[in-house]
């Protein structure tokens, strides 16, 4: 039976991923995750409709951390989000992700980093239509190790549990409803246990109560997995659920606050 609370059957996560203080339980811990440091991005460099549209971002995130990043359309939440997710490289800048600086690594190296220490939800959950809700769980696994192991195998089905899918292990995307299918895509991000999830717009997609659904499930594996959330979304109601509001406005940092 898979009825143990998580906290405890994926305990490790927790205890490699981050220290947390008895006294302090719940609240992020100091520990950085990551660290950017005057990020420029430029498109169509050398061209003569090259523009920057990322002017300098500074921007630290420690480990527990449960943060909105938002702004108008165009502002540059996508290419920010592509940078810290290690998939676009910034024109200028340094990004360090677990105290590693990004800019020198190979693109070979940049895939290991992105699959040990990133999990993905996008705002279409992008499953494979062919697999089954527990095989897309897997599949992080089998990209990063080559191979699914009986406690890899374990650890989706116990998250599919935990997301409410227990009993939709072996169906398809196809035969899920718009929210089931988020939290199939949650727990595929969550599986490696990646200290940061970085999430674009995954509430965008939903109706209003699919969408509470889905960010009440990613504010419980967050509180339950210290795992941190950095989440794009346009809606200002789930922002003022999170911890921390980023807002950016034209390619540059306009509003930091903590809650
Ligand atoms: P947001 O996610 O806040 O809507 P984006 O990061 O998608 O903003 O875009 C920021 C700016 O960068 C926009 O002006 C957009 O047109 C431009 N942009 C994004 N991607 C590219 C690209 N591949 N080539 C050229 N311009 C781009």
């Amino acid at each position: 039976m898979l009825t143990q609370p998580l906290s405890a059957t994926l305990s490790e996560t927790a205890l490699n991923a981050v220290t947390v203080n008895d006294a302090d339980a719940g609240a992020p811990a100091a520990q950085p995750l990551l660290q950017l440091r005057q990020i420029r991005k430029s498109y169509n460099l050398g061209q003569p409709n090259e523009a920057e549209v990322l002017h300098g971002i500074d921007l630290d995130l420690a480990v527990g951390e449960f943060v909105a990043l938002i702004g108008p359309s165009g502002s540059g939440k996508s290419t920010l989000l592509n940078i810290i997710g290690l998939l676009e490289r910034p024109t200028a800048g340094s990004c360090k992700l677990q105290d590693k600086e990004t800019s020198a690594l190979d693109d070979a190296a940049l895939t290991g980093l992105r699959g040990r220490a990133l999990g993905f939800v996008f705002q279409f959950h992008h499953l494979l239509p062919a697999f089954s809700a527990l095989e897309n769980v897997c599949l992080p696994a089998l990209m990063q190790e080559g191979h699914v192991s009986a406690e890899r195998k374990a650890q989706a089905q116990q998250l599919l549990t935990e997301v409410g899918l227990q009993d939709a292990l072996q169906k398809r995307p196809g035969e899920l409803s718009g929210g089931m299918q988020q939290r199939v895509a949650i727990a595929r991000a969550l599986v490696l246990r990646p200290p940061l999830v970085l999430a674009d717009e995954p509430t965008g997609n939903l109706d209003t109560a699919s969408s509470a659904e889905v960010f009440a499930l990613m504010r419980r594996m967050h509180a339950e997995l210290h795992t941190s959330f950095l989440i794009v979304t346009h809606d200002p109601r789930l922002a003022d659920q999170c911890d921390r509001v980023v807002e950016l406005i034209d390619g540059s940092i306009a509003r930091d606050e903590r809650r």
